[in-house]
């Protein structure tokens, strides 16, 4: 006996809560998928960083621990990356910022996995998932059939996409496609604090780098680390309202923030 539970959950989801698995599968390679008798009845985490269990799971649950990075295509000024969905969101930013591929650094350090990111569009400091995805890849957990999604096809809006709605519970992602820049990056520094950051850091002419580093900097400033305090982030959308509505708010609090959808 190792005195380990195998069947505990805890350290796969960020409020560390110990509920129980019925059976829990480390998915390392999707032929693993094949023996599981009923797909559509398993809980699929990730980084367990959006989900509260609140009782034992009474199914099997698949953590995706599937890792890969390749190029698609690319060309002087754009690369498109094919990613496995169960990478580190984050630890793809910051592989993305070594290699001065622009588009995602205002996303650094959303906790999760790369799967989980165009459930919810995952977005920060001005930036969505849905500005970089090309296609997702799924296996409809009904029929086992593999299909791609184009970014379309997602539906995205604001926190949302077609997996929390028509698609629910349909489709496990399990890779997904997103094209970046090479050079001339469109960074966005305007949003949130990025800007306050940059010009107390004496950055002028700001990199990938310099913004990624600034969106970590204000997040480990306001969030808690889940590692040392349990949380899953936010438990609110922002309003979204008319412009107009916006000017009459802005007037009363001139410190008030938006970003034009
Ligand atoms: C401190 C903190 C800060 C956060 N900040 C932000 C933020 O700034 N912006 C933001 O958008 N979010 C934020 N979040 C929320 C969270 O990071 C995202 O929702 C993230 O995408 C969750 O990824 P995950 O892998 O942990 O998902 P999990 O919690 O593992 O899963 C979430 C849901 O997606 C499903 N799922 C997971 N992987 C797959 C897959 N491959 N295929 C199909 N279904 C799947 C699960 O079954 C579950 O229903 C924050 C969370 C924390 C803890």
């Amino acid at each position: 006996m190792s005195g380990i539970n195998t069947k505990s959950l805890q350290r796969y989801n960020t409020f560390g809560i110990a509920a129980e698995a019925k059976e829990i599968v480390l998915l390392t390679a999707l032929e693993q998928l094949e023996v599981i008798p009923q797909l559509e009845s398993c809980l699929f985490i990730g980084g367990g960083s959006n989900i509260l269990l609140t009782q034992d799971v009474n199914c099997t649950v698949v953590i995706n621990k599937t890792r890969g990075i390749c190029t698609v295509s690319e060309d002087d000024h754009d690369i498109e990356l094919a990613v496995a969905s169960g990478e580190n969101w984050h630890d793809l930013v910051l592989w993305c910022v070594d290699n001065n591929y622009g588009g995602i650094e205002n996303m650094s350090l959303i906790p999760g996995s790369v799967g989980a990111a165009p459930m919810q569009n995952i977005g920060a400091y001005g930036k969505e998932i849905k500005d970089v995805l090309t296609y997702v890849k799924v296996v409809n957990l009904k029929t086992r059939e593999t299909i791609y999604l184009t970014n379309a096809e997602c539906k995205f809006g604001y926190r949302d996409s077609i997996f929390k709605k028509d698609a629910k519970g349909q489709y496990f992602i399990t890779e997904i496609g997103i094209r970046l820049t090479k050079k001339n990056h469109l960074l966005n520094t305007s949003y949130g604090d990025i800007e306050n950051y940059l010009h107390q850091n004496g950055v002028t002419t700001p990199t990938i780098r310099d913004v990624s580093n600034a969106v970590i900097a204000i997040r480990q400033s306001k969030l808690p680390d889940p590692t040392e305090l349990g949380n899953s982030g936010s438990f609110f959308k922002n309003p979204i309202i008319e412009q107009a509505h916006f000017d009459t708010l802005k007037a009363k609090f001139p410190e008030i923030k938006a970003i034009q959808l």
